[in-house]
């Protein structure tokens, strides 16, 4: 995380309508798991991404396939079934960040820190980030008691309408990577939705309202929040 700079704005930024291939590739991976083998053909070739299935992108690639591609998997498949993929997808792609993104040192510092301090951390090293994960879209976030992503036109549901919130790879994401480095007790929920005609997609990570409050880690890891919340911006 230390290797993170504070600002995407550096030189090497690469042109905003691309996207990190995780968000692909990790949806195969998950649809490969799920026996999902002929809906994958269906929901690639719907999308006009099919070389992808064939050969998956491994550097940055252009949004809009992407969007196609997750756009496709929620009109192909049951709404249920949709969302545990996109879950899964994410899931995954937390899941190789934390192999291959984040470095090990960084991450057992965080897991030690107090879970607000993680929080506000983790929430750095992401904003830094967030042109791999959001493209076009306008990337801000909040560190307070809970942290709050948002994502102004979300290049994933661009154009797309639901009755309901779609961006379920997202907030896997970012729930993966609360849950290994700020508390397992982490829970993601998209509160608005581009796609329901709400002013963004809004990420709200909550690591205090825990089940069992009896759990003595997870009290641990709760302690109050000092100070104001910060807003840190994408740009
Ligand atoms: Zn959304």
């Amino acid at each position: 995380m230390t290797q993170v700079p504070s600002h995407a704005t550096d030189s090497g930024m690469p042109e905003v309508s691309e996207i990190g291939p995780n968000a692909v590739i990790q949806l195969i991976h998950a649809l490969d798991a799920a026996g999902l083998q002929p809906a994958a053909k269906e929901i690639f070739s719907e999308a006009a991404a099919s070389d992808w299935l064939a050969e998956p992108p491994s550097v940055m690639v252009d949004e809009r396939p992407v969007a196609a591609i997750h756009q496709a998997v929620r009109r192909v498949l049951p709404p249920p079934q949709a969302a545990v993929i996109l879950a899964d997808a994410g899931l995954r792609t937390g899941d190789y960040i934390l192999a291959n993104r984040i470095p090990k040192l960084a991450q057992a510092v965080l897991k030690i820190m107090p879970a607000s301090i993680a929080a506000r951390m983790l929430t750095k090293a992401i904003t830094a980030h967030a042109w791999t994960f959001a493209g076009s879209g306008k990337f801000s976030a909040t560190a307070g008691k809970t942290v709050t992503f948002e994502i102004a036109a979300n290049p994933l549901c661009a154009g797309e309408h639901a009755d309901h919130q779609v961006c379920v790879w997202h907030a896997s994401v970012f729930q993966r990577l609360f849950q290994a480095l700020v508390s397992p007790y982490t829970r993601v929920t998209e509160t608005t939705c581009g796609a329901r005609g709400d002013d963004c997609c809004r990420f709200v990570a909550d690591w205090t309202t825990i089940p069992d409050a009896a759990n003595i880690y997870a009290s641990r890891r709760s302690a109050p929040i000092a100070g104001p919340s910060e807003t840190i911006s994408a740009r």
